[in-house]
C-alpha cells in the first residue's frame, strides 16, 4: 500500500489505542473523510493513539493495523465507520470471527475484549442497528465532541454503567434520542492520507468537504433530511492547506458535498485553485446550481465527466420526489457541456415509485431518448451512462414518513426489464442495482432483518 500522509504521528506512547475499522476495502475506506477525520483528529490528542484496520479480507487470520501491525484484539477499542447498509455483515461477521457477538448483543462489555464502538453516516439512517451491534453508538457529526469523546472512551473502558454512560454523553444512541443527530458548526473533514496507488480512484487526490447539509429536501433523500443546516469549509483554512498541498506537490482536489455549488463565491473559488495550477473534480453538482461558466470551469480544469442525478423524467414525478428541475435548462447544459469538451455523461434515475403506475419509467425512457438526442454533435463522441436504482424509503427522509414502502421485487423486476428493453437500442451504458442489493439495504436501514 502507498500512501502520503501529510501529518505522521507516533503510535506508541499513549494511554489508549484505538483501532479505527473501516468495514470494507481500503479504496472505500480511504476516500471516507468520517474516517479520515477520526484518525487523524485522535491521533491530534495527547490519549488516544489511533490506528487503521481496512476490511479487504475479513477471513484473513492475520488482522492488523496498517501502522504498527498490532493484532486487532489487542486494541482497547474498535471503532467502526459504517456508510453502507451491507456493510453491517462485515461488521457482524468480524464479531463473529472473535467470539464478541454474544457479549455485545448483550451489553457486556468487559476488559477481556476490546470495546466496540461505531458511527458514521449509516448513524443517520438507522442507528439503532448500529447500537445493536456495538458497544455503544456514537451518533452525528464528530468534530465537536472530540474532548467530550476522549472522556466517554475513559468511561467506558472503566467500566461504569452503561446507563450512566448513556445519561452522560448525548452523542451516544439511545433510544431517548432517536432523530437528534449532534451537529457541528464547523466542518474539518479533509484527506490526512492520501493514497498513491494508480488503482485507488482517488489516487494522489487530496479530499476536502467544502460543504455538508442540503437546503434542497427531495423527499427520498436522507441527506436533505438530517445533515442541515448548510455549512462551508472555513475559506482562510482552505489557503493554508493549500499552501501545504504546493509544497507536497499535490495538483488534484476532490471536492466533496452533496451542495458545493452553493459553496460563497464558489466561481472565484474555482478560478483562485486554476491560477494556482490545481485541478479540481466534484463529488456531485446539483443540476438547479449549475450552469455555463461552471462546465467551462470544470473543463479548465481538465474534468470530462459530468456526473448529475435528475433522478426522475418528468415534472409530475419530480412533484412525488419535491425536487424541481428546469429539464430545457437542464437540456441546454447538457449540450453545452458536451460542446465544450465533456466526453462522458452519467446520469442517475430512480424507479419503483407506484405499482400500478408506469409513470417513473415512460418518463425517464423520454428524456433519456431526449437527452442522447441532444448530445449527439458531429465530431464530439460522448459516452452516456444511464444508472437506475429502485427507490428505497429511508428512514428520516419525508419519503419514507409518508408511509411509502419498497415494491415488491416481482415489480421491480418488470420495471427494470421494460426499461432496459426501451433503452438498450440507444448506444448508452446502463447500469442496474441489483433488486436483490436495493431489497436488502431497505431491510437493513428499516430494521426488518
Ligand atoms: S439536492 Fe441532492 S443532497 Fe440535496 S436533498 Fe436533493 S438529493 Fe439530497
Amino acid at each position: 500500500m502507498n500512501e502520503l500522509l501529510l501529518s505522521k504521528y507516533l503510535h506508541f506512547g499513549k494511554k489508549i489505542n484505538i483501532l479505527a475499522v473501516y468495514p470494507n476495502n481500503y479504496n472505500l475506506g480511504i476516500a471516507n473523510l468520517g474516517h479520515q477525520f477520526f484518525y487523524r483528529a485522535l491521533n491530534e490528542t495527547n490519549l488516544i493513539n489511533c490506528e487503521r484496520l481496512y476490511l479487504n479480507n475479513i477471513f484473513s487470520n492475520n488482522l492488523c493495523s496498517i501502522e504498527t501491525k498490532k493484532k486487532i484484539q489487542n486494541f482497547d477499542v474498535i471503532a467502526f465507520s459504517i456508510c453502507y447498509e451491507l456493510d453491517i455483515f462485515n461488521i457482524i461477521n468480524l464479531l463473529k470471527k472473535y467470539n464478541w457477538l454474544d457479549s455485545v448483543l448483550q451489553k457486556k462489555y468487559s476488559n477481556n475484549r476490546p470495546l466496540i464502538i461505531a458511527g458514521g453516516a449509516l448513524t443517520f439512517i438507522n442507528p439503532e442497528i448500529i447500537n445493536k451491534y456495538t458497544d455503544y453508538a456514537v451518533i452525528g457529526d464528530f468534530e465537536n465532541i472530540i474532548a467530550k469523546f476522549c472522556e466517554f472512551i475513559t468511561d467506558a473502558l472503566e467500566n461504569i454503567k452503561r446507563a450512566e454512560i448513556l445519561k452522560k454523553y448525548n452523542f451516544l444512541f439511545n433510544e431517548d434520542n432517536a432523530g437528534k443527530w449532534n451537529t457541528s458548526a464547523e466542518i474539518d473533514a479533509y484527506s490526512n492520507i492520501i493514497p498513491l496507488d494508480k488503482n485507488c480512484e482517488f489516487d494522489n487526490t487530496f479530499l476536502i468537504e467544502l460543504a455538508r447539509g442540503c437546503p434542497n429536501n427531495c423527499s427520498f433523500c436522507n441527506t436533505g433530511a438530517t445533515r442541515n443546516p448548510l455549512r462551508f469549509f472555513d475559506r482562510q483554512k482552505i489557503n493554508e492547506i493549500l499552501n501545504i498541498l504546493r509544497l507536497r506537490n499535490i495538483q488534484k482536489l476532490g471536492l466533496i458535498g452533496s451542495a458545493v455549488l452553493l459553496y460563497p463565491n464558489i466561481k472565484n473559488f474555482l478560478n483562485d485553485l486554476l491560477k494556482q495550477n490545481f485541478q479540481f473534480s466534484f463529488s456531485s453538482l446539483t443540476i438547479n446550481h449549475l450552469d455555463f461558466e461552471i462546465i467551462e470551469l470544470l473543463v479548465k480544469s481538465q474534468q470530462n465527466t459530468l456526473t448529475l442525478a435528475p433522478e426522475v423524467g418528468n415534472e409530475k414525478m419530480q412533484k412525488l420526489i419535491n425536487k424541481k428541475i428546469n429539464i430545457p435548462k437542464f437540456l441546454e447544459i447538457l449540450k453545452f457541456a458536451v460542446s465544450n469538451g465533456i466526453k462522458r455523461i452519467k446520469l442517475y434515475f430512480l424507479y419503483g415509485f407506484e405499482e400500478n403506475d408506469n409513470d417513473d419509467i415512460f418518463a425517464i425512457i423520454e428524456l433519456v431518448k431526449e437527452i442522447n438526442e441532444i448530445i449527439k454533435i458531429k465530431g464530439k463522441p460522448t459516452n452516456l451512462i444511464i444508472s437506475l436504482n429502485p427507490i428505497i424509503p429511508k428512514p428520516n427522509t419525508p419519503y419514507h414518513q409518508s408511509n411509502k414502502t419498497m415494491l415488491p421485487k416481482k415489480i421491480l423486476e418488470r420495471k427494470k426489464k421494460i426499461l432496459r428493453n426501451r433503452l438498450i437500442n440507444l448506444g448508452c451504458r446502463l447500469e442496474f442495482m441489483s433488486i436483490n442489493e436495493a431489497l436488502l439495504q431497505y431491510r437493513i436501514a428499516n430494521n426488518l432483518i
